[in-house]
C-alpha cells in the first residue's frame, strides 16, 4: 500500500468497542484486570496505552520499520535511543546536528562515560575516519540543521554494519514522506514528532522506529522504566497530523522550492542552502536518498548580522520563533536562537555564522510569502 493510505488506515482501524472512526483518546491511567491471574493487553498507561499503541504502529509503518516507540519529546526519544550504549562506548556524530542532541551528547552522555566525536565534514569518509575500536553508534542528521548538509545514509550505514556499529538517523527534517533511513540501511530512526509529523505547532513529542528486535527490546524497556511517555491526547494530535502528512509535505516542498529560487536570485542574499537547488553541493545525493527536498531552507545574507536581523524582523507573515514543520511559516536566527546556547567556538566549528537566517516554510500561498520576503529584503 502507498504511504498516504497507510497513514490513514494502518494501525488505526475503527474502535472495536464503538465503531468510532478515529482512535479514541484513552485518557486513563490504568485498566481493569480480567481477574487476579489475568491482565489484559493494556494494564497501566506508562507501559502501554491504546492511543499510544495506534501512534506507535502507524509511525513504524510509515518508516517501513517493525517497531515504533513514542516519547514525550524528540529529545526524550534521542536519549532513549542512546541508552543502548554503555559507559566506555564511543559515538561518531554529524558536525551540524540539532543543538539539543549536542547537549545530550556533551552534558548527559560524556559525564556518563560515552564520548562523542563530531565528523569534521559530512562526507562519508569523514565519519569512517572517526571510527575507533570502541565505536558503537554513528549518529546522523540529514539534511542537517541549519546548513542543510546531507550525509550518505547508504554508504555510512554499510560501513557501520560491517563493523557491528549501529547507525541512527534523526529524520525530523525530511519526515518519512521524503526519506526512510531504515530502507537505506540505518538501524534506528528518531523523530521529533513536534515538527512535521504533528504538523500544527500544537504538541511536543518524539519517537524511535527500528526493525531490530534487540534494539526494540532495549529501547522499549527504557521507555517503561524511565517513563518519558507522551499522554494519550498528545498521541492523538500526532495521529491526526500523520493523516495529512503527504499533502502537507508536498506543499511545504513546492513552496520552499519556489522561495529558494527567488531568494537565490536576490542581490542581498549570499547563499541559499536548500538541497533541491541544482547547485547544492549534494543535490545528486539528495535525489538518490530522498524523494523530495523538504520545507526547510537557510540563507546567508551578504550584509551579515545587521541584514539578517532586518530580514527576520522585517517579515510580516513569517513568525520569529524556534521550531519548524507547522502550517505557519517561521523564521529564525540559528546563531541567536536554536544554537544560541552553544559557545562561540562551537558555533564557529559548525560554521554557524550570524549572517544565517533559517526558515520553516508553512502552508501559506507561495506568492504571498515571496512578496513578504522581498519586501523585507528591500529594507536592507
Ligand atoms: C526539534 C528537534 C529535536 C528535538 O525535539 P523536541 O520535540 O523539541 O524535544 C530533535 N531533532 C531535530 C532535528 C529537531 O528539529
Amino acid at each position: 500500500m502507498h504511504f498516504e493510505t497507510l497513514a490513514i488506515h494502518d494501525g488505526q482501524a475503527p474502535d472495536p468497542a464503538t465503531g468510532a472512526v478515529t482512535v479514541p483518546v484513552y485518557q486513563t491511567s490504568t485498566f481493569e484486570r480480567e481477574d487476579l491471574e489475568h491482565r489484559r493487553e493494556f494494564f497501566y498507561s506508562r507501559i502501554g496505552n491504546p492511543t499510544r499503541s495506534a501512534l506507535e504502529s502507524t509511525l513504524a509503518l510509515l518508516e517501513n520499520g517493525r517497531h515504533g516507540i513514542a516519547f514525550a519529546s524528540g529529545v526524550a526519544a534521542i536519549t532513549a535511543a542512546l541508552q543502548v550504549l554503555k559507559p566506555g562506548d564511543h559515538v561518531v556524530a554529524g558536525n551540524d546536528i540539532y543543538g539539543g542532541s549536542y547537549r545530550i551528547f556533551e552534558h548527559l552522555m560524556r559525564p556518563w562515560g560515552v564520548e562523542t566525536t563530531y565528523a569534521p565534514s559530512e562526507a562519508a569518509e569523514s565519519y569512517v575516519e572517526c571510527i575507533r575500536p570502541n565505536t558503537r553508534m554513528i549518529w546522523l542528521e540529514t539534511p542537517s540543521n541549519p546548513l542543510m548538509q546531507l550525509s550518505d545514509i547508504r554508504a555510512i550505514s554499510s560501513v557501520a554494519r560491517e563493523r557491528g556499529i549501529v547507525t541512527a538517523v534523526d529524520n525530523t527534517f525530511p519526515s518519512p514522506y521524503f526519506q526512510r533511513p531504515l530502507e537505506l540501511g540505518a538501524d534506528i530512526v528518531v523523530h521529533s514528532t513536534t515538527k512535521y509529523l504533528g504538523g500544527h505547532s500544537d504538541v511536543i513529542g518524539g519517537a524511535v522506529v527500528t526493525s531490530d528486535d534487540a534494539l526494540h527490546r532495549a529501547i522499549r524497556n527504557y521507555q517503561g522504566a524511565a517513563g518519558a511517555i507522551p499522554g494519550p491526547w498528545d498521541c492523538w494530535l500526532v495521529l491526526r497530523g500523520l493523516k495529512t502528512l503527504k499533502i502537507r509535505m508536498k506543499e511545504h516542498e513546492a513552496t520552499a522550492m519556489h522561495l529558494a529560487r527567488a531568494l537565490d536570485a536576490h542581490p542581498a542574499v549570499g547563499r541559499v542552502f536548500y538541497p533541491g537547488l541544482p547547485d547544492h553541493p549534494q543535490h545528486e545525493l539528495a535525489k538518490s536518498q530522498m524523494s523530495g527536498f523538504g520545507g526547510m531552507l537557510t540563507v546567508s545574507l551578504k550584509g551579515g548580522f545587521p541584514a539578517a536581523k532586518k530580514l527576520i524582523e522585517g517579515t510580516k507573515l513569517f513568525i520569529i520563533a524556534d521550531s519548524l514543520g507547522g502550517v505557519e511559516s517561521l523564521i529564525s536566527s540559528p546563531a541567536k536562537m536554536t544554537l544560541g546556547a552553544l559557545s562561540p567556538e562551537e558555533r564557529r566549528r559548525r560554521h554557524c555564522t550570524d549572517d544565517l537566517v533559517r526558515m520553516s516554510i508553512g502552508l501559506e500561498n507561495a506568492e504571498d510569502l515571496e512578496e513578504d520576503l522581498m519586501n523585507a529584503l528591500a529594507t536592507i
